[in-house]
């Protein structure tokens, strides 16, 4: 599995799938869940609508991932997954673990060789940049992660690159 670090903005990504840090509504909101459904278009929030209506009545709960497609973006799917609010006091790391793993776990199912991760929790949700990395880290050497050889954490700005970077860059 070949593991890069870079900064930019992740629906730019043409890969097979891209993480969302969705919220449990599933429904939008704001940072890169924003980016994304205006990345997507309006198909991806019809979609998100779909499921809850017909799967997730009450929403995804957090740490867990959901598939849907990826409208206009250049991916093929989107994997929506909710971290631990951080700033509402979910405080566990295994939650945020859980993100990548059940993300990881829903990539292999689709089949999909190229993964995109943002900082899953490290924006709204409060949680330090190098506790997200440190659970990304942990999970992916929980692997083999049969199939998915191409995974790539998306960072937005240089200093949660860096961050990444030490914890994620090959040792
Ligand atoms: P959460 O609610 O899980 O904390 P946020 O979207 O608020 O999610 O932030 C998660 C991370 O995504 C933050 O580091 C933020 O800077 C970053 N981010 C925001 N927009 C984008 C984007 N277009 N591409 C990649 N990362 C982004």
């Amino acid at each position: 599995m070949h593991i890069t670090v870079t900064e930019g903005d992740i629906t730019d990504e043409a890969v097979d799938a891209v993480v969302n840090a969705a919220n449990s509504s599933l429904l939008g909101g704001g940072g890169v869940d924003g980016a994304i459904h205006r990345a997507a278009g309006p198909s991806l929030l019809e979609e998100c609508r779909t499921l809850r209506q017909q799967d997730l009545p009450d929403g995804l709960p957090a740490g867990d991932a959901v598939a849907t497609g990826a409208g206009q973006m250049p991916a093929r799917w989107i994997i929506h997954t909710v971290g631990p609010n951080r700033r509402a006091g979910e405080t566990d790391p295994e939650v945020l673990a859980s993100c990548f793993r059940r993300s990881l776990e829903t990539a292999a199912e689709l089949s999909a060789e190229s993964v995109a991760f943002p900082a899953i929790g490290a924006g709204v949700y409060g949680w330090e940049a190098r506790d997200v990395a440190r659970a990304a880290r942990r999970v992916l050497d929980e692997g083999p992660w049969t199939g998915i050889d191409d995974v790539r954490f998306v960072l937005f700005d240089a200093d949660t690159r860096k961050v990444f970077e030490r914890t994620l860059t090959p040792r």
